[in-house]
């Protein structure tokens, strides 16, 4: 099984969470910049964070088999700090950098006019770019705020297939699939999304521009949900193909859009057996 987790903070994971990720299937990552926890205080803390996102994370990822990507953006929470805005100034030359394959994350957090400012601002870099973006949606307020931003992808022309609205749940995922945006799912240990209630997702909704990632970061999270929710699929009754699909071709088709995504190949019957802590490897 070959898996694509889309959305992954490696930077606040450990090594052993890449030698774990790669004997579960994970060959490629995507890790969009977020806010740090504590407030930056200046743009030089984002430029800083980008160029590990572009360097140093892909080393290190490379070093357990694993292919790093990223997106850049001014993220949600911080858009409200006018420490931080700045960065949009900046955001161009790393746009234009090779790693970079969307504009992200960008979004709500608390819908104030300074995020509605560089939501607008980034939708519009994403165009000039010719990027597809990564849109976070709110957690609290949620189907007010995917409403709210959905309307606001709408007007800023980008087109609906470069669009990924992420961190969806069973009351967003219908509007989403009608805007004609792929469709984002974060699976956490024990809040919001769990790989059950995904898996009666995709039976209700297909897996069309669905994609599943673990979101995984410095809070209580497993960098293994992605191939734990297509265990899930696989003992619903979802055939490999379909797993396939949802794990490794979505997100490929999606960030491929960049024309930046340039993966080595990977097969799809990568034989890595994953069973819970223990890995066995078979067809060597
Ligand atoms: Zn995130």
């Amino acid at each position: 099984m070959r898996i694509f987790d889309p959305h992954i903070h490696m930077t606040s994971r450990t090594t052993d969470d890449y030698e774990a990720m790669y004997a579960a299937g994970v060959r490629a990552v995507v890790e969009p910049s977020f806010w740090l926890g504590q407030p930056r205080t200046s743009v030089g803390s984002f430029t800083d964070y980008f160029d590990a996102l572009l360097g140093w994370e892909p080393f290190r990822a490379a070093q357990f088999g694993i292919q790093h990507r990223c997106t850049v953006a001014l993220n949600p929470k911080e858009a409200n700090d006018p420490r931080c805005a700045e960065v949009l100034d900046v955001l161009p030359r790393y746009l234009a950098k090779d790693g970079v394959v969307a504009v992200g994350e960008i979004g709500y957090d608390s819908m104030t006019p300074e995020e509605d400012e560089a939501l607008a601002r980034q939708l519009a870099l994403a165009v000039e770019h010719d990027l597809p973006v990564l849109v976070h949606t709110p957690h609290r307020d949620k189907a007010v705020g995917t409403r709210r931003t959905l309307d606001v992808v709408r007007e800023s022309g980008i087109p609906p297939e470069r669009v990924l609205v992420d961190h969806l749940n069973e009351l967003t995922v219908a509007m989403v699939a009608d805007s004609g945006c792929w469709m984002g799912f974060s699976i956490y240990p024990d809040t919001k999304m769990s790989e059950e209630r995904m898996v009666r997702v995709l039976q209700e909704h297909g897996t069309a521009r669905m994609l599943v990632n673990s979101a995984a970061d410095w809070g209580r999270s497993d960098p293994l949900k992605t191939r734990r929710t297509a265990d899930a699929m696989l003992a619903a009754g979802f055939d490999d193909d379909t797993v396939d699909q949802v794990m490794w071709r979505n997100p490929v088709d999606f960030y491929g859009q960049s024309g930046r995504l340039g993966l080595d190949e990977i097969k799809p019957d990568d034989t890595a057996l994953f069973q819970g802590n223990s890995i066995k490897r078979g067809g060597e």
